[in-house]
């Protein structure tokens, strides 16, 4: 029955909650498009894994993917191994086909603040804001099931597509965190996955992947998996790699390897800000994402905070909007980094 779970949430006739087996497992839908679903008999590799797709509406290959996984799962033709949490994020604006509906749902996964105030209070009390509290109840509730040990570490793909074009189609946005370092495993699972890149946040940024490393210490991605399209005319055939991860995940075993050097690094060296109604991007409005500016060229003129220059480095941008409004993130400015391991094994031939 839970192979009829998506199609049925996505038109919204699906009951709220419900269980049962599935060939290797039980289910339980915990709330509406919130499906977990527990294993008889856990795989060697077994770590707790949230799986979370239409975050934004109009995403929808992330959705493809997770339903071959339940689809998979409920044939028999994957063996469950690992406890799993699959999230289909924004209802409404999935059946609309729209990013979201009042709101970015991908901003407010932020418990509330000492004052005992969301943090988004200030936005209208309708569905995103609501939505985004019950899908972190949801992560809180698994993952306390499941505290990380020795050989487990807590898991969260949150997948994505982009709305431009990309010199990297598929990448990863690892969030920032105080805590942690992401297990040296992933990046080698990743790249075997086919990401092409790999950013890495500077700073707190209160989307889905950030909640589950930051309150949880898990090892969460925002994975972008190529440009929006429509249901039917994805590129299912590039994301085969992404999809047998997903099913190494779910069913607890080695997932697949490759040299984490094969992917590009990035972190951000400046998040560029709108200042003024006096702003603007000094580039095409269709650039690519990781599309690389020169030193001396000016990316942003704005009429407070005055032209931004390339320094002596040189810089990719990502996610650049200048429409955005007045305080908000208009562009991400990237450096090349060396990958974690070899930025690792240099810091130790330092010390020796
Ligand atoms: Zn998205």
């Amino acid at each position: 029955m839970i192979a009829d779970w998506l199609d049925l949430t996505l038109e919204g006739h699906a009951s709220a909650r419900g269980m049962g087996r599935i060939p290797s497992g039980r289910y339980e839908i915990v709330a509406p498009g919130v499906l977990e679903i527990y294993p008889d008999h856990s795989g060697p590799r077994a770590h707790p894994v949230v799986i979370s797709a239409g975050i934004h509406g109009n995403e929808t290959a992330p959705i493809e993917l997770l339903g071959e996984l339940v689809a998979g799962l409920e044939s028999g033709r994957l063996m469950a191994g690992a406890p799993l949490l699959l999230i289909l994020g924004n209802l409404p604006a999935i059946r609309s086909g729209e990013r979201f509906t009042t709101t970015n749902l991908n901003r407010l996964f932020r418990r509330a603040d000492a004052d005992g105030n969301a943090a988004h209070s200030d936005c209208p009390a309708d569905d995103e804001p609501a939505r985004a509290r019950q899908l972190m109840a949801a992560v809180d509730t698994f993952y306390a099931r499941f505290p990380p040990t020795e050989s487990t570490r807590r898991l969260h793909y949150d997948m994505h597509t982009a709305i431009r074009g990309s010199l990297y189609p598929r990448f990863a946005v690892v969030p920032y965190s105080e805590g942690a370092a992401i297990s040296s495993t992933q990046w080698s699972h990743l790249s075997a996955a086919g990401l092409q890149a790999v950013l890495h946040q500077h700073q707190h940024s209160w989307t889905f992947s950030h909640y589950s490393r930051h309150y949880h210490d898990a090892d969460a991605f925002t994975l972008e998996l190529g440009q929006v399209h429509p249901f039917g005319e994805n590129d299912m055939v590039a994301l085969a790699p992404m999809s047998q991860l997903l099913a190494a995940l779910a069913m607890g075993i080695e997932a697949p390897h490759a040299a984490p050097e094969r992917m590009a690094y990035f972190k951000v060296e400046i998040e560029l800000m709108r200042r003024s109604t006096d702003f603007r991007l000094c580039f095409n409005d269709d650039v690519a994402n990781f599309t690389t500016f020169t030193p001396g060229t000016v990316v942003a003129e704005d009429g407070e905070a005055g032209p931004c220059t390339v320094g002596d480095t040189p810089l990719s941008v990502v996610f650049p909007n200048a429409r955005v409004e007045i305080g908000a993130r208009a562009a991400l400015l990237l450096a090349a980094c060396e990958p974690p391991q070899l930025a690792l094994a240099s810091d130790r031939t330092s010390f020796e």
